[in-house]
């Protein structure tokens, strides 16, 4: 058994011996705990918009064609910053479909295992039918303990969340909430609408900013609310674009937080690459086919979430050879019989498309094995 399932065990049975009614009061503090970071990011929002349409636009704007101009970009930055953020904290992560569950007969049977080659058969059996590719470190079928089912690729069990999420990204919070396949969209959206709100706010409050230092504004209420609101801009303008240029090369390289972090396992080894289709074809993984809900914070994401197009299918021996990839020399293999899969129709669309194919599989560099982000909860697998 991994070293989660030993934990889970433990957590499992201290829960037993705890009081029942002081256990769900702390979960309930914890639970409005959790909601602290999120209350802080509204109060700054609601007194920066308090700040920007009164202080600003209505008190210290003269011109009325200047006021209109700033007040309507405003709302159209604000509505949209505020609508992305709001999908991105209540969206619900997707969890595994049923068929990744294990029957009540296989949990009996898996718990009657003492063994962990006995178990692996069970586990084995169980994922036969299902599209998975990915393993653990070594090389056992991906087995969350907690929730009782297979792992499906790039899915991960939350510790806050306390579930296994499709495609996890990390646990984000300031939304609340898992960032992963049902809401990684939305994600992405918030980070690009509250960095295109701050920058903005800078660029329209520069001019009164530089007025407040020069003393060319009267000595008023407006005069701190506008210079705070250039300081809390400019500065969460910097932090922003640096989160949001890092997510943009990971939607480039179809990888999650997580799997930057650790590459996915195959069964052929290690490969950080191995859910890249290339450029254009990993973009359209997350904003969809068409490019008018590209900027809406709408759900357009491609598949299921609980499987995922890879082009090293091609790269199995015991997977049939496709024109697109190519059968070209198998990697280091270790012997988990796996059958081939069938890709699904939106699956086998992305993979043949005529931009196919651009990135390499970059095997030689090192993969970082290692989990050195606090705010990453992913279990450890080994
Ligand atoms: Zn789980
Ligand atoms: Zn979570």
């Amino acid at each position: 058994m991994n070293l989660f399932a030993c934990i889970a065990q433990n957590e499992r049975a201290r829960g037993k011996m705890a009081p029942p009614g002081r256990s769900g009061a702390r979960r309930r503090c914890q639970r409005l705990l959790y909601w602290v970071p999120v209350l802080f990011i509204s109060i700054i929002v609601c007194w920066s918009y308090y700040a920007y349409v009164v202080q600003l636009c209505v008190v210290s704007i003269e011109s009325i064609g200047e006021k209109v101009l700033c007040l309507t970009a405003y709302h159209f930055f604000v509505i949209l910053f505020v609508w992305s953020y709001w999908k991105t904290i209540f969206t619900p992560p997707m969890n595994p479909s049923k068929e990744f569950h294990l029957s009540y007969a296989d949990k009996e049977l898996l718990e009657r295992e003492s063994r962990g080659e006995a178990q692996q058969e069970v586990l084995r059996r169980v994922a036969k039918d299902l599209p998975i590719y990915t393993r653990t470190m070594s090389g056992a079928i991906r087995y969350c303990d907690r929730c009782q089912l297979v792992k499906p690729d790039r899915c991960h069990h939350c510790s806050i969340c306390d579930k296994c999420i499709l495609k996890m990204d990390h646990h984000c919070p300031w939304v609340n909430n898992c960032v992963g396949f049902s809401n990684y969209k939305f994600f992405l959206l918030f980070l690009a609408y509250s960095l295109l709100y701050c920058i903005f706010i800078v660029a329209t409050d520069l001019q009164y900013f530089i007025k407040f230092w020069a003393n060319g504004l009267p000595d008023t209420q407006a005069k701190f609310h506008i210079m705070f609101l250039f300081f809390a801009a400019a500065m969460f303008s910097v932090s922003l674009s640096s989160l949001f240029g890092y997510h943009c090369w990971l939607v480039s390289k179809n990888r999650s937080t997580l799997e930057a972090f650790r590459a996915p396992i195959f069964r052929h080894g290690t490969d950080k690459n191995g859910f890249s289709l290339g450029f254009r074809k990993n973009l359209r993984q997350v904003f969809g086919d068409e490019k008018k809900y590209w900027l809406m914070p709408v759900f357009t994401s491609l598949g299921d979430g609980c499987s995922f197009p890879t082009c090293l299918v091609n790269q199995d021996p015991e997977q049939p050879p496709t024109p697109a990839g190519g059968n070209t020399t198998a990697k280091s293999m270790e012997g988990h019989p796996f059958p081939a899969k069938p890709l699904r129709d939106s699956q086998s669309h992305l993979l043949t498309d005529s931009q196919s194919w651009t990135e390499t599989n970059g095997n030689n560099e090192k993969c970082i094995l290692g989990m050195s982000n606090p705010a990453l909860t992913m279990e450890n697998e080994t």
